[in-house]
């Protein structure tokens, strides 16, 4: 590894945070509500296209918001996705690869970080995967998991009863103490979306269908699962219908919340960040759920960010993942990293960033890694040895392959793992697992204005 070696992303929050000039002698605290959708795909919100009424609140919230079309989760499950956000760690330095794998005492959560720097911080989660359990409670005051429901639960309405009777507390609080009631941070994750699919009666978009098929709200996923290859087109639209009722019933309860947050004149204020922690895939490439690969209908996530006072929708093209918000969010508030840190500090305007961004999954037996640049992706599959470029500004869909015919652009990409695992240091939960470098590689990197000191 040579020496004096930074990321360039280091340099370029270093950049940010030197050009931003507004230090304050009092640094922000506002409050912040960060709301996790397990499995919502970015296409089947409103404000990303999908022509159904899915999501009202959450296309409200777009418009006050930075709307990111390029976000990338790190995972295509939930563990080392979430892992990776509370963190700015990436999945392997987390050593986060399987089911099993939790989040290690030693590493410092975003909730940890906020409450030394006097935040209030709560959180309603509903998957065991960010349980107790798995050690996701580091640093919050408190933290519910009774919604965890199971794959064939309903679980959103409680989340938002649960985020409510928090937001009760902190207010009553508040009127009931002193004039410097500390801030909150609150974290809200919704499963309702992941499978089981199932119907809500509040959103009968898959009855509204002439469907006579095999597919029925809330059919075990290990029985859909086993019918993939017969799957008929009729058979997608029925799923997608009920997938899309799940993401209308936990959009109707996020819009409790934001109610109550603007009824009470904290909405304004407050620093909103909404996205998922991955996808879904509906046959997008011949498979249905998520875990196993790392393709844009699992990784590209949905991403809005609403500073305070901000009340213009904004478009953003750039490169972000997850991994970034947390020293975007340190930045902001001026608090210092609490180590080291992944991820890249984003500016409070879109700025054109291009990338890398990295995703890996070793779930399942699955052993992808994934590199998005400059409207580029590559996906290397380690296990079969096969490397895969898409054209994301043509092919957001990733249809057609173009690795053996951008063999130059292929050796560029590829190089950039190398430059992922040798540039995030040795992590503190994972081994890492070094990339070779070639000379043509160590060419490329440079050709691209890496490894200059
Ligand atoms: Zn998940």
């Amino acid at each position: 590894m040579p020496t004096g070696f930074r990321l360039p992303g280091c340099l370029l929050a270093a950049t940010v945070l030197a050009l931003s000039g507004c230090r304050h002698a009092d640094p922000p605290r506002p409050n912040i509500v960060l709301i996790v959708i397990d499995t919502q795909r970015k296409d089947h919100l409103g404000c990303y296209g999908n022509p159904r009424p899915v999501s009202r609140a959450i296309d409200s919230l777009a418009a006050d918001s930075i709307r990111y079309d390029n976000a990338f989760s790190q995972a295509p499950w939930t563990t080392p996705s979430v892992g990776s956000l509370l963190t700015s760690r990436y999945p392997w330095e987390l050593g986060i690869r399987g089911e099993p794998d939790r989040i290690g005492d030693e590493q410092v959560l975003l909730a940890e970080v906020l409450r030394q720097n006097g935040y209030h911080t709560g959180a309603a989660i509903s998957h065991f995967f960010l349980s107790r359990k798995w050690n996701f409670d580091q640093g919050f005051d408190y933290f519910d998991e009774r919604w965890i429901q199971g794959h064939a639960g309903v679980c959103s309405h409680g989340v938002s009863n649960q985020a409510l009777h928090f937001l009760r507390s902190w207010a009553a609080a508040r009127e009931g103490g002193s004039d410097d009631h500390e801030p909150f941070f609150l974290f809200l994750h919704y499963f309702d979306p992941h499978y089981n699919y199932i119907s809500h009666e509040r959103f009968p978009f898959a009855e509204e269908l002439t469907y006579d098929g095999p597919i029925t709200s809330g059919m075990r996923h290990e029985e859909l699962f086993e019918m993939t290859a017969e799957l008929s087109d009729a058979d997608r639209d029925y799923l997608l219908a009920l997938y899309d009722s799940e993401v209308a019933y936990t959009d109707f309860h996020i819009g409790r919340v934001l109610g109550y947050l603007r009824h009470n004149r904290l909405y304004d204020d407050s620093l909103i960040i909404l996205t998922a922690d991955h996808g879904e895939e509906f046959l997008d490439h011949g498979q249905l759920g998520h875990s196993k690969t790392v393709f844009n209908e699992l990784t590209n996530v949905p991403l809005l960010m609403k500073y305070p006072n901000q009340v213009e929708g904004l478009v953003a093209r750039d490169y972000i993942g997850l991994i970034d918000l947390m020293p975007t969010l340190l930045s902001y508030l001026q608090i210092p990293a609490p180590g080291p840190m992944s991820g890249v500090a984003r500016s409070v305007r879109p700025d054109g960033a291009k990338g890398p961004v990295f995703s890996e999954t070793s779930r399942l037996d699955a052993d992808q890694v994934s590199v998005v640049r400059d409207g580029y992706k590559l996906i290397w599959d380690r296990k079969a040895d096969r490397l895969a470029l898409f054209d994301l500004r043509t092919d957001p869909g990733e249809r057609e392959d173009l690795a053996a015919d951008r063999a130059d652009v292929v050796t560029q990409m590829k190089s950039l793992f190398w430059l992922w695992k040798a540039g995030s240091g040795t992590g503190d939960g994972g081994t890492p697992d070094a990339v070779e470098i070639t000379e043509e590689e160590r060419r490329a990197l440079e050709s691209l204005g890496y490894l200059r000191d």
